[in-house]
């Protein structure tokens, strides 16, 4: 008999659906792709199986059903159907578990039921992740659908931490407290940084910078993690492409008495036209760099801001942890932006964290050191791979259940 060893990886938005093939024995990828623009005009799936050309077809996608078959039938056509006797498990990226969701979850009516109730603390994600279970439990009722949220990892935050300092009748009455998120992404690379050092996770403490077009900080204590820095949203914290990031709650009151903006013309503002864009016009790093480097002073205060928040974040968190062992940069900002990663943690000597310019300088795939051998703080530029920590978790899960 054929042995169920695949992973099908979903990760469902409210426009479009990525999704990889995973074969759990070799690491390998026999597809991957996505559809953008679910309905939208212009919509477009891109499928590439391994090995294969890139196959796109652009036609509409009224909603997630009409995607997700899509989906289905290109995985069918090169034999990968979600038929096939090898595929183990669907593992669904779910963004909000609250309190009750701390580990990879088997869906059942029940799970299903407990995640639509989370609408209310997550309403641009929980609804395009529930509709991405529901077609693919239709499509395979009888497979195992296992949801992996992106809150469960920081659910080892102290209470201390997580709360926020207001009246408690009121935060319990509304589920008002940090979650967090890019949970997944933090514990993989928190796991990949000590893999790197040669240790175990229980015996390093690690500050995770996952620098994307969405951003987050966390501080990891022997594989646990003890603060993060997005919210009840993921609107807190760093300065984002085009989130704010952490902002007086005051100016929110004030936009709306004296400026007249309505509550959603601000939530608009703070999450879309803010961080980055809002700073300079731009929210692609790229181009913030290569903007500041002809002497564009717009964007070169929007760096400046970018980077200045992540200092407060590392030190604040270096104090967290007491005894730090190495800083992971990942996402797409973290991973290839050397000007970012050498001003952050510029003339930090002193904490005993320094980056050798030139090991800063190299691009690669791979996780790699990038501070001297003389630096206490490893400083380290990990990639991440949510997709296969999902499926590692999703799949460690079907193994002993
Ligand atoms: P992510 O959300 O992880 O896919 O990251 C996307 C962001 O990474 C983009 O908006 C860019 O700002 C940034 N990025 C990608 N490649 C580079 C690069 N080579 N240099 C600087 N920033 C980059």
């Amino acid at each position: 008999m054929t042995e169920a060893t695949r992973i099908l990886v979903l990760n469902a938005g409210s426009s479009s659906v990525k999704y990889q093939l995973i074969d759990m024995v070799d690491g390998s990828r026999p597809a991957v792709g996505l559809v953008e623009r679910i309905g939208e005009r212009g919509g477009r799936l891109l499928h590439t199986p391994a090995g294969g050309e890139r196959r796109e077809s652009v036609r509409a996608f009224p909603d997630h059903w009409a995607a997700l078959q899509a989906v289905a039938q290109e995985l069918a056509a090169d034999g990968l159907g979600l038929d096939s006797p090898e595929l183990a498990a669907i593992g669904h990226r779910v963004v909000h578990g609250g309190m009750r969701f701390t580990a990879p979850t088997r869906i059942t009516d029940e799970v299903l039921t407990e995640i639509r109730r989370l609408v209310p603390v997550a309403p641009l994600h929980n609804p395009a992740n529930i509709i991405g279970i529901e077609v693919a439990r239709a499509l395979r009722p009888d497979l195992p659908q296992i949801a992996v949220f992106d809150t469960a990892f920081h659910t080892t935050i102290p209470e201390h931490a997580a709360r926020y300092a207001i009246d408690t009748a009121v935060a319990d009455e509304h589920r008002v407290r940090r979650y967090g998120f890019h949970g997944t992404s933090h514990q993989y690379v928190a796991r990949a940084t000590a893999r790197l050092l040669g240790r175990a996770p229980e015996e390093v403490n690690v500050i995770v910078l996952h620098l994307g077009n969405g951003a987050s900080a966390s501080a990891v204590a022997g594989g646990v993690c003890v603060e993060t820095s997005m919210g009840l949203t993921p609107l807190e914290g760093l300065v984002m492409g085009t989130r704010s990031g952490d902002i007086d709650p005051g100016v929110i009151f004030h936009l709306h008495r004296v400026g007249g903006l309505s509550i959603d013309e601000i939530d608009d503002l703070l999450n879309r036209r803010s961080g980055l864009l809002g700073l300079c016009g731009d929210n692609d790093m790229r181009e913030i760099i290569r903007r500041t480097e002809a002497g564009d002073q717009a964007a070169e205060l929007a760096f400046r801001a970018y980077v200045h928040r992540l200092r407060k974040y590392l030190g604040g968190y270096y104090a967290v942890l007491g005894h730090l062992d190495a800083v992971a940069f990942t996402a797409g900002v973290g991973e290839n932006a050397a000007p970012v990663r050498a001003a952050a943690t510029a003339g930090l000597e002193e904490l005993g964290i320094a980056v050798d310019p030139e090991l800063n300088s190299v691009r690669s795939g791979e996780p790699r050191l990038i501070s001297p051998a003389y630096s206490r703080v490893a400083v380290a530029v990990v990639p991440t791979d949510e997709e296969l920590e999902i499926a590692q978790q999703a799949y460690a899960l079907v193994r002993t259940s």
